[in-house]
This record gives structure tokens, sequence and C-alpha cells, in this order.
């Protein structure tokens, strides 16, 4: 027998009648795990096995080949089972959840304990099993809380119970605690954090009105997050899903079918696009035709949207449009996981309904105004005066037929709060003699308008995928954007704000080519340099550096090699320039060894202002020193930054992965390679589209508010590698030895 299996005394005989759970545990050693299972096992009135591969190999350590085994053969024989390893990354968990099953819920229970927390209580602990304890567990917690991954539903957890502390781990300990043999939990995502404080009140009053089912869920109401990859709980289904079968989207309603196999999932890593159906409300428009005329187009648009997905949403559970197109892309064999339909409202769909929705369309009225009824007002109305001014920039008005693509700026309470970051307005034909240009039954004309509307929708959302994918060409950039797809004015500011953006820079570099001074001894890096071109927009630190006395205001510093200006669209509370003032030079695969001096002289005067911001501003505060790979500007520049990232300019993946992943090139690494290489290793632009990461404790986000909510507040220690080297300036003293 497997010494593994750790018996519940209090069950043993038990062989349990309901549906087994496989609950696996997730937290780093330190986080309670073993204490967590001891409890259960200790007052249950199931029978649970614990797992745990510390022990599995008779009292010694195991593998997970052995941890698996031990769990199948538990619930063959009626168990529940308790996987007490750390799991802290998808991969480790996978094989756990394929042992799921229609008779088998697997749930997950994450022991999201402070770091240091986990730290010193690995470190104190004596006689731990795994022999985890004493100073190297500190080294290897620390590991392994870099690789931390939230688990999410869609892995194929029916339901997981975030722990943030002690209280809430006696919590799940009570819940599964109180669980019958025939109880069921509720399915969802419960507990995960989310600051925004508002929402959390606003949620739980919401909450408050459910009854938790057979009473096993004492605290559930604490928990609700809504964050965008949760499922609702299962009561939520009351008020706003349709849950009306095939077709139609109800996630917690799925889940709680153990329909696994589902491949529609509430991920937010899926762009997402949530559009009501045009013309058939206010504007009279034949559902039947309508309806038609959305699945042709939803079929036309589908393959070309790789990853991406369309949501038909209807806030009516009796929706006629929305009965109709299901039906019709059933029989259209449209992939679901692609396409569905879904009852909610547009303007809460990942807070309510649990699906996130980072593009949403808007059945906008000609004047591209607030007000009206349906949809319009609601987007308005939710999206606050951010979204009317952001619109009024791009465009005055629409034609029927028309969309026009709106960047939700970052304040706007839906951006906030739902992760919408774009609004697609579209204008349908009418048929309503009450309202403007009525086409007075020509359905020749209005179908032809309503096709327009949809592919220009889709043609938008299309926009914003290329925008942000990094399969994206150079020369289509130019032509996606924060684009309408019409003839709609651009106000003069647009070009310049385009310089922030990440999402054009490529196209400047497929412009005319400079002439590079330099000999043909250049090394491949180099060669991008030189095929280089910069528009006039991206050699405003050019200007700057070769022309100084014109921009007087705008310099900080100025010496004969450098200087310093603050960066026009900083992207945390301190965000320098340091300049390099010498000509040719116009981006890291441009240096060389003679550069050296000057890396190291614009290294001191970064590192100096850094200093003067510790000792005068804020001695809280944590900076990093350098180089973009690619830079979207022209002439070598230094970035100063502080490790806040807290800006209103920080608004997209790039802007995030271009100073949080190896695309940034730390001043001290630079130096170093330059002056034993020659040169220094310019970094993938793929890395830019990188999955959004905590650069502290490494968590994984879905879109930059998610992740701006979590920086706020994340206290995790920076990882070991940042720490190395002098690569982060903390106070005067340790920058000062950091200078290379
Ligand atoms: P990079 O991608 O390394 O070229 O970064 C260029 C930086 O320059 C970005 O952080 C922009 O916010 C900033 N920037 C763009 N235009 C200006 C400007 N006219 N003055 C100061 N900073 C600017």
């Amino acid at each position: 027998m497997d010494m593994d299996l750790d018996d519940s005394s209090a069950a043993t005989s038990g062989v349990q009648k309901g549906k087994r759970l496989l609950v696996m545990l997730v937290g780093a050693p330190g986080s309670g795990k073993s204490t967590l299972c001891e409890n259960v096992m200790r007052a249950s009135k199931r029978p649970w096995v614990r797992v745990c591969q510390d022990i599995i190999g008779n009292g010694k350590s195991g593998t997970k080949a052995q941890c698996l085994k031990s769990a199948l053969s538990a619930l063959d024989g009626g168990k529940n089972v308790f996987i007490d390893r750390c799991n802290l990354d998808k991969e480790q968990r996978t094989e756990f959840v394929k042992l799921g099953s229609p008779q088998i819920d697997v749930h997950a229970v994450v022991l999201d304990l402070p770091a240091q927390l986990c730290i010193s209580r690995s470190v104190k602990r004596i006689g731990h099993e795994g022999n985890l304890q004493g100073g190297k567990a500190a080294a290897v917690v620390n590991r392994m809380l870099q690789k931390k991954e939230l688990p999410k539903l869609n892995e194929g957890f029916s339901r997981i119970m975030f722990c943030h502390n002690d209280a809430e781990i006696q919590d799940a300990i009570n819940t599964y605690n109180a669980l019958g043999p025939f109880d069921d939990l509720p399915h969802g995502c419960f507990g995960e954090r989310n600051h925004e404080t508002k929402i959390q009140a606003g949620i739980m009053k919401f909450m408050k009105k459910i009854d938790g089912p057979s009473g096993t869920v004492p605290k559930e109401s604490r928990v609700q997050s809504p964050a965008p990859h949760q499922s609702s709980d299962r009561t939520n289904h009351k008020f706003d899903r349709q849950g009306d079968g095939i077709g139609s989207t109800n996630l917690s309603e799925k889940q709680e079918k153990g329909n696994k196999e589902t491949s529609i999932c509430p991920s937010s890593d899926i762009p997402t696009l949530a559009f009501p159906s045009i013309s058939t409300a206010d504007f009279q428009f034949d559902h039947d035709k309508a309806s038609d005329i959305i699945v042709e187009k939803v079929g036309e648009f589908i393959s070309k949207l790789g990853n991406a997905r369309l949501v038909l949403v209807d806030l009516s559970h009796g929706s006629k449009i929305l009965s109709l197109v299901k039906a019709k892309a059933a029989r259209k064999n449209i992939d679901s996981s692609k396409f569905f339909t879904f009852v909610g409202n547009i303007v809460n769909l990942s807070t309510k309904g649990g699906l996130c929705c980072s593009v949403i369309a808007n059945a906008a009225n000609w004047r591209l105004k607030s007000g009206g009824g349906g949809v319009n007002a609601a987007i308005f109305n939710a999206a606050g005066a951010d979204l009317e001014a952001a619109t009024r920039a791009r465009a005055k008005m629409l034609h029927p037929g028309q969309a026009l693509v709106v960047p939700l700026p970052s304040a706007s309470p839906l951006y906030l709060r739902e992760g919408v970051t774009h609004v697609i307005h579209v204008l349908g034909p009418n048929m309503n003699p009450q309202r403007p240009n009525c086409l007075d039954n020509d359905y020749n004309e209005g179908c032809k308008l309503l096709r327009q509307a949809y592919t220009s929708l889709f043609e938008g959302f299309m926009s914003i995928l290329k925008m942000h994918g990094n399969e994206l060409k150079p020369s289509q950039m130019l032509r996606g954007s924060d684009c309408h797809l019409d003839n709609c004015k651009q106000d003069s500011d647009q070009k310049n704000k385009r310089s922030d953006e990440y999402l054009l820079e490529n196209s400047k570099k497929s412009r005319c080519s400079p002439v590079d001074t330099r000999d043909g001894e250049a090394v491949k890096g180099n060669e991008r340099s030189r095929a280089k071109g910069w528009s006039s927009w991206s050699q405003a630190l050019y200007q700057i550096a070769m022309h100084p006395e014109r921009h007087k205001g705008d310099i900080l510093e100025l010496t004969k090699d450098v200087i310093v200006i603050k960066d026009c669209y900083p992207k945390a509370c301190k965000h320098l320039l340091v300049l390099a003032r010498a000509e040719h030079l116009d981006c890291l695969s441009d240096v060389r060894e003679e550069h050296l001096e000057l890396l190291r002289r614009m290294h001191g005067v970064g590192l100096k202002w850094a200093e003067k911001f510790l000792q005068e501003d804020d001695p809280s505060l944590v900076f990093r020193l350098g180089y973009h790979s690619v830079p979207s500007m022209q002439q070598l520049h230094l970035h100063v930054i502080s490790q806040d990232f807290n800006s209103t300019h920080l608004k997209n993946k790039k802007h995030w992965n271009s100073f949080n992943t190896a695309f940034f090139r730390d001043s001290v690494d630079v130096i170093e390679e330059v002056s034993s290489n020659g040169e220094a290793g310019i970094h993938d632009e793929g890395l830019l589209a990188m999955e959004l990461r905590c650069h502290r404790c490494r968590s994984a986000h879905p879109n930059i508010p998610r992740l701006k909510w979590h920086i706020g507040s994340c206290k995790a220690a920076f990882p070991v590698a940042l720490l190395e080297n002098g690569r982060l300036v903390f106070r005067p003293t340790s920058a000062m030895a950091t200078k290379p």
C-alpha cells in the first residue's frame, strides 16, 4: 500500500455516494496546504485521501506520476482526494485536472498568501515531510513563486477558491467540512482579489440577495470578484443569463452540467468583440433578414479572426434576434467557440456575466452623441464623458453602414471596471419613420447598408487585433489604427498621440532609409539600424539632442555628451530620458565599443537623477535604467523609470512589455556586453506581445487595468535577477555602489 495515502480517520469506512471531489491545493511551501488537509480530514463527513508528493515514495519524496496513480485509485475507491503539492503552474496541474469526469468535480483551493509569510514559515519549520526548511527554503520558495500562474476555470476546474489569509483558509476548511455526501458546491471562481472596492461593494451587495446552496458555503459572498475570467455564482443566472441551451452561452451553467469539453471560456486572454444586433430595435429592421445578415457576415469574418471571437449580446431573455441567429449559426456549422450569443448587459458583461470583452460595439446614432435609449445610452452612460470626448476627437458624425473605432481612455469607468479597451460605434440602416434617414421599407438598400455596417464593425475589430497582434506587418500597421473606417476627420493631436503608441511604431522603420556612415563590417543588429527610416515625429528626441538651444524649456540637464529630459508620455511616476548627443547614434543596435565611455556617462547621469528623486521626492521609489531593444524614437536614449508604473500613459501590452520583458535592456548589462562583445544584444520585438505579468510577483493578468490594480498593491520582492548587479536602484547609497 502506498504510504502517501493519508486516509481520513473520520470517514475511512465510508465510500462516497454522490459526486466525488478532487481538490487541488495550489500554494507555495509554507502556505498551509497540509494544515488545510489535516483540518478537513479530521472533521469532514466525507472520506478523504491526501496525496502528497513529499511522502509518496514510501514516506519519501516521489514523482508526479505516483501522485496521479494514487489519486486515481483513491477516486476509483469512492474517496475524495486532496492533491497536496504546490501545483503553482498550469503544467503542474494539467494531468490532475484530467482526472475529472461527470462523477468527479475538480476544484482548486489557492492559498495565495504573501510570499514573505510563506518564506518565513518555511524557513522556521522543523521536521517538514519534504525537508524543505531552514536556509534553503527561502530561495526555493522565492524561485517557485516567480513562476506562479494562478489557476483559471478554463483549465478544467469547476470551482476555484482563492484564500489570501488564514481567515479565508479557515473559510475554505469550513466549506469542505460542511459538505455532506450528496452536497455540491457552486461552480465558479471565488475570492480572487480585486482592488476596486466600489465593485467589491456592489458585488457583495448583489450577493447578499442570494442564498447559498445547501447552506454549505457560509462566506461565499465575501469573495465574489469581478475578474473577467471568473464565472459567476450559479445564482447569477436568475438575473442575466438566458441559459436556454445550445448555442447560447451560460458559462456557469455549462460547468454545472459538467460540460468540461465546452470550448467557450470566459477568459479575457481571448480577444472578444461583443456586439448588439444593429438596427433591429429602435430602427425596426426586419429580424429575419437581420439575422441572415449577421450569420452571413460572422461566417465571412470568423476565419479571419485568428483566436478572437464574436459574441452577439442582447439584454432580453426572450430575444427573438438571438434565437434566430443561434439557430441559423448552428445550421451553418459556425464554430460555437468563436461565435455565440449571450444574454446580458453589454456594459457589464465582465462584472455581472463573467465574460470579458475587450471591445464592444455601440449601435450609435448618426450624431455620435449620447442619448436615445438602448445600447447607445447605456454605453455612453457607462463610459462617462471620456468616451464622448474621445469620439468627438475622431469624428462628428456617421453615415449608415459606417463604423468608428474609438480607443477608450484609460480613465473611463468602462475601461477600469470592465476591461473594455475600445468601443466601435456602428450606424445601421433605419426603417423607423420617426427616426432620421428612414428607408421606407426599401430592404434592397437596407440589407446592403446592414451588410456594410457589419463589415465595417468586424473590420474595425480586426484592425484592433492587428494593432495588438505581433503578427502584424509594418505596412498593415499603417492602415490599422485607432482608425475609423471611413472618412471621418482626424484631429491634429492624433499624430502626436500616435507617437506614444508602439502600435504604429514599426511603420516608421519601413520608411525611407537614412544614410549610415559606418563601414560595412557592422554585425546583424546594425543592419536593422541601417535600413531604418525615421518619420519626422519620431525624430523629436534627435532634434532636441542636436538643437538643445531650441528646446530650453524641456531640458533638465545639458552636458557636452548628454541631455536629460522628462519623458513626454511618462509610463511611471518618474520617467526621464537621457539622450546621447552624438550624431549617427540612433539606437542600441548602433552602439559599439567606441561608445562605452558615453554609455557609462549616460548611466552615471541617469543614476544621479534617480538618486535625486529618491532623496528629494520619494525614498520608497525604485528605479531601473535601460534601453529599448528597438526604440520608437530616433537618437540613443536611456530610460530612467520608477518601478511603480503608475501612469495613465501606460495603456497597452506593448507599453508594459517594453519595460518588463527582456526587450528592456538594463544599462548595466548593455555596458557589460559592449565591453566584452563590442555590442549589446537586441531582443526580439515578439516579446512585446507576451502575456502581462507583474514585474514583482510574476503573476499573470488579463489586461492592463487588472494589471494596474494588481501592481498598485503588490508588495512581493522583486525577482532575484533584477536585484542582482545593480539593475534596480533603491536609494542613493546602494545606487552609488552599483555604478559600473
Ligand atoms: P523608445 O521606445 O525607447 O524610443 O521610447 C521613446 C520614449 O520617448 C517613449 O517613452 C515616449 O513616451 C517618449 N517620447 C515620445 N515623444 C517625445 C517627446 N517629444 N519628448 C519627450 N519624450 C518623448
